[in-house]
């Protein structure tokens, strides 16, 4: 069997038409959804995320600001930030990118933003209302990914879904968002971390297996149970003297040969990627309409 590839722009691109509607209708009511995003540091996958979301709310035509900030930055300096945005009426929504350097308590500066303007909705009230089932904000990554299999044909209901990784990010909302009673979830979910006994065994029992891990190529083609869909969130940088800038991006799986076995699976880059910033548009939208009375 070789797999069908599920391309995330094309999946994104449904998405964008749906809130380009939206937007068109917010801007006849003077409204433009605004985002901002703000990174602590130099980390190169960060800053590239960042250039994205910008070209991204560009291409919809919603206001972007970004706000890097050297890596000396103190906690107080970051949540006068987030403060200042939180008041600010041209900002719907806004995240602060993650990790943040050591000095700064990470969980400190999520409490501090607006659960309304939660545009990654890591806030613990976004957090607790995704797992009782009443979202306000999904995480982008985690939505994607839902959205990615539904639209492709793959609706996760009744499956066996193996989640490995258990990150705040990706891992725990994602298998949060999958096991809810309702429409496009319905999944039993199976959550897998460095501390699994006899990780593969569990891997090969997925009919979908979502990679989260951070490791190139850690998912072989024999963990994989022939048919089964294959979510490859992993973006790695890894050294390749034959690529002009000396780097590429490879996943957490083993693309290649896992193709083979599995039906459906996401390449990277060009899989989960496009689809986490299309996400992060739409909580954008999301919040604007919320904050101009409007059904989002
Ligand atoms: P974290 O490092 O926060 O979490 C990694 C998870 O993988 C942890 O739960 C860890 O287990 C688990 N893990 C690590 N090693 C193993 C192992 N040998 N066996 C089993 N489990 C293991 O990463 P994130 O969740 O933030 O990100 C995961 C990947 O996804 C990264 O490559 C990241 O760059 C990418 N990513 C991509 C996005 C996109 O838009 N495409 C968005 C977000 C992330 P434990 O908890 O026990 O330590």
């Amino acid at each position: 069997m070789v797999a069908t590839i599920i391309h995330g722009p094309e999946v994104a691109e449904q998405i964008k038409k749906e809130l380009r509607e939206k937007i068109a209708e917010l801007k006849g009511r003077g409204v433009t959804p605004g985002l901002a995003v703000v990174l602590v540091g130099e980390d190169p996958a960060s800053q590239q995320y960042v250039r994205n979301k910008a070209k991204g709310c560009e291409e919809l035509g919603i206001y972007s600001r970004s706000i890097i900030l050297p890596v000396s930055t103190s906690e107080d300096e970051l949540l006068r930030i987030v403060d200042e945005l939180n008041a600010d009426p041209a900002i719907h929504g806004f995240l602060v990118q993650l990790p943040l350097p050591k000095h700064i308590d990470e969980n400190k500066v999520l409490m501090r933003i607006d659960p309304e303007k939660d545009a990654d909705g890591f806030h613990p009230v976004n957090v607790g209302r995704m797992l009782i089932g009443n979202p306000q904000f999904l995480p982008a990554t985690p939505h994607g990914i839902q959205e990615m299999l539904v639209r492709s044909g793959n609706d996760p209901e009744g499956k066996h879904v193996v989640v490995v990784g258990r990150s705040n990010i990706v891992g725990k909302p994602v298998a949060a968002i999958l096991m809810q009673k309702r429409k496009g979830a319905n999944a039993t979910v199976t959550v897998c971390h460095s501390r699994t006994r006899d990780l593969a065994s569990l891997v090969r029992m997925g009919d979908v297996v979502v990679a989260a891990i951070g490791s190139p190529r850690f998912i072989t083609a024999d963990m994989i149970k022939p048919g089964a869909v294959v979510i490859d969130v992993g973006t790695n940088r890894v050294d390749d003297p034959a690529a002009k800038r000396g780097y590429r991006w490879v996943g957490d799986v083993d693309f290649e040969n896992v193709k083979e076995v599995a039906s459906a699976i996401t390449p990277v880059p060009g899989g989960v990627g496009p689809m986490t910033i299309v996400m992060l548009m739409k909580n954008t939208v999301i919040a604007a309409c919320r904050a101009a009375g409007m059904h989002s």
